[in-house]
């Protein structure tokens, strides 16, 4: 009897059934993962290099967006996202907030249906109904006279905060906790626990010891950062007071890598860049901090899985 052809599709089989787990377990790794894309590591100057802030977290199936500046819906397009299922906002200056109206009711126009979560600090929910109201005559267009959009779609939940568990979603866990902006108050940094993984989230605040204690153990910290070297050499309308002022609501990459020492992620990476272009942002780091670190650029993603993976721009 020949036995050849039997042996053969054994082999066959065999090797689709290898084939199919490693596709499975690739997909249970995948899911486990938790992946960072920074949107925007800008300030409130345009540039064409560094949009607004915007952090996006995506916690396996969950998208979860951390403010939301100039382009974010143009930088999550670029991604081939075009919904998420929240937005957590540090605080309301305005270039961590002028890509709302874009977000909220573009992504209406192009298929949510059902309404935009928005979590941030004292005035966020009066902030957004007033938003409502400044769009009201596209919202009764679009919703009632025209296209006839689903009318969940246009609605908005924003909920005030306060430092503590803000949203919790089986392994998914948001943590917001105040940093110090200064004299804007109140101001949120944001840690995001997911299936054993972390990242935390600075927002705007100048040395924090309250970041520090909640960022312990994490696996990645993404900190703002304003070089007074560079800043002073900026030319700009500001007078001497008002950018003292700047100066006292941030933090030096000196003060940066102070942090970043005391907390010891796995990695730190830097976000909100001011100014957007810093020749010794590094050196200027080094002085305090020697562990690993990335200066952050629009479209950089971070992937933690089994170990820290840091891909450079789109997808
Ligand atoms: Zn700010």
């Amino acid at each position: 009897m020949n036995t050849a052809p039997t042996k053969h599709w054994n082999f066959r089989l065999r090797l689709a059934l290898v084939l199919a787990l490693a596709a499975f377990f690739a997909q249970t790794a995948r899911a486990q993962d938790l992946k960072v894309t920074l949107l925007g590591t800008g300030n409130p100057r345009p540039s064409m290099e560094r949009f607004g802030p915007s952090i996006l977290v995506e916690a396996g199936q969950e998208k979860l967006l951390f403010d939301c500046g100039r382009g974010a819906l143009q930088r999550l397009y670029q991604i081939k996202i075009e919904q998420v299922d929240g937005l957590f906002l540090t605080h309301l200056h305005s270039d961590h907030i002028v890509g709302i109206p874009d977000l909220w009711l573009t992504s209406w126009v192009m298929g949510r249906t059902v309404p935009l979560r928005v979590w941030g600090p004292a005035g966020t929910q009066r902030m957004m109904s007033h938003l409502r109201q400044a769009y009201s005559f596209d919202i009764h267009m679009r919703r009632d006279v025209d296209q006839n959009l689903p009318p969940q779609g246009v609605e908005i939940q924003a909920k005030d905060i306060r430092q503590g568990v803000v949203y919790r979603n089986g392994d998914l866990k948001v943590t917001a906790f105040e940093v110090d902006h200064g004299l804007v108050k109140p101001a949120f940094g944001y840690r995001i626990d997911y299936a054993g993984h972390s990242v935390v989230l600075s927002g705007d605040t100048r040395y924090s010891e309250n970041l520090i204690r909640f960022a312990q153990g994490t696996d990645v910290l993404i900190h703002e950062v304003l070089d007074p070297e560079a800043y002073r050499n900026l030319a700009n309308s500001y007078t001497p007071a008002q950018r003292a002022q700047v100066l006292a609501h941030h933090t030096t990459p000196e003060e940066a890598g102070k942090v970043f020492t005391k907390v010891a992620p796995k990695l730190a990476v830097y976000s909100h860049i001011v100014p957007p272009d810093v020749p010794d942002l590094i050196p200027h780091t080094r002085k305090t901090y020697a562990g690993p670190l990335e200066v952050g650029e629009d479209l950089m993603s971070i992937e933690l899985g089994q170990q820290i993976a840091v891909h450079h721009g789109q997808r």
